[in-house]
């Protein structure tokens, strides 16, 4: 699949993934690396799945990851391999002809409560009537802003939706823990119920100091990949929500995980972008505190994706994801 660079689907590198089994059934997955992650995909992960059954889904993605160990652990190979990961679960629920959610768990949730994620103050205000259980404001600082202008857009959501409201921040790794320890002191008023990715993903060093100095909790891992790479995150208590994304994480086979290390590690997990199809199963079967996120519409390629109702979504009843493709969207 490709796209331009204005395109979502080509800033974040979509990719569609389309499994098709010996007796004909197709599972459809998104994963992510453009043509980096299709070319991992066509060229070594088929040699993880051609010929093999494709309800082993956990093996598979072991032997996914092992090939692509010398490249991968992290980014464009995992991302790719989150496509694969995902195709073959919606390949393992069509076979047994069920949502993927009843897969997953018999306790399926008719719907759960959702955030928007919004990227200015006035769209937060607006969307502050809408029913959203939460709110969050997207502060990534440009180059021509300061820490005054984070502390203004927030304080002015605050001070007009109220002290009631739910209101989070989302700085998409623009800070530095300097910066982050002035803004929060700067917010002590304000009630932040976290401050998203302030650094870089990779500096643990960092969020260790967040952890032992910042006074609002931090949350992140939209950008970390692998179960193994979370349970660092969770075992050193360097975020208080994880926020896995299932399309680059490594796919659902991840996400149970991380679940499960949530429930070890008494730490929240709220995927990214939870609203899309992709995660959403998860979410209404084996999350103990479902909040779905919701933000720009991502990826507007998959159709029948459910939408939200009043500030709630929820499940349709086709077998797999539940979702498909048109032909004119597909190219590449
Ligand atoms: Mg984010």
């Amino acid at each position: 699949m490709d796209a331009g660079p204005k395109d979502w689907r080509g800033w974040l590198g979509q990719i569609l993934v389309i499994i098709e089994t010996e007796d004909g059934l197709i599972g459809y997955g998104v994963g992510g690396g453009g043509k980096a992650g299709i070319h991992v995909v066509e060229t070594v992960i088929r040699h993880a799945l051609v010929g093999e059954d494709a309800t082993d889904v956990e093996e598979i993605w072991e032997h996914m990851y092992s090939l692509t160990l010398p490249y991968g652990q992290k980014g464009l190979a995992i991302m790719a391999i989150s496509g694969v990961d995902l195709a073959l679960w919606d390949l393992r629920a069509k076979r047994v002809d069920k949502p993927l959610a009843h897969v997953l768990s018999e306790d399926v949730k008719m719907s759960v409560p959702t955030y928007k994620t919004g990227w200015s103050p006035d769209e937060v205000i607006a969307d502050g009537t809408q029913g959203f259980a939460a709110l969050k404001l997207h502060v990534g600082i440009r180059p021509s802003q300061d820490i005054g202008d984070v502390v203004g857009q927030i304080r002015k959501v605050r001070n007009k939706l109220g002290p009631d409201v739910q209101l989070m921040g989302d700085a998409f790794m623009k800070l530095d823990v300097e910066k982050t320890l002035k803004i929060a002191d700067e917010l002590k008023d304000v009630n932040l119920g976290w401050l998203e990715e302030p650094l870089p993903a990779d500096d643990l060093e960092g969020y260790a100091r967040l952890r032992d100095e910042c006074p609002i909790p931090i949350s992140g891992g939209e950008h970390e990949y692998t179960a193994k790479a979370f349970e660092v995150l969770m075992r050193d208590r360097l975020h208080v929500i994880v926020q896995p994304d299932v399309n680059w994480c490594g796919g659902l086979t991840e996400l149970v995980k991380i679940y499960e290390m949530g429930q070890k590690y008494d730490i929240k997990v709220c995927p990214h972008r939870g609203c899309e199809i992709w995660s959403l199963h998860a979410i209404c079967t084996i999350d103990p505190d479902p909040l779905a996120e919701s933000g720009r519409p991502w990826i507007t390629w998959v159709k029948d994706q459910p939408e939200i109702v009043e500030g709630k979504i929820g499940l349709g009843d086709a077998p797999g994801f539940g979702v498909r493709f048109d032909e004119a969207d597909i190219g590449g």
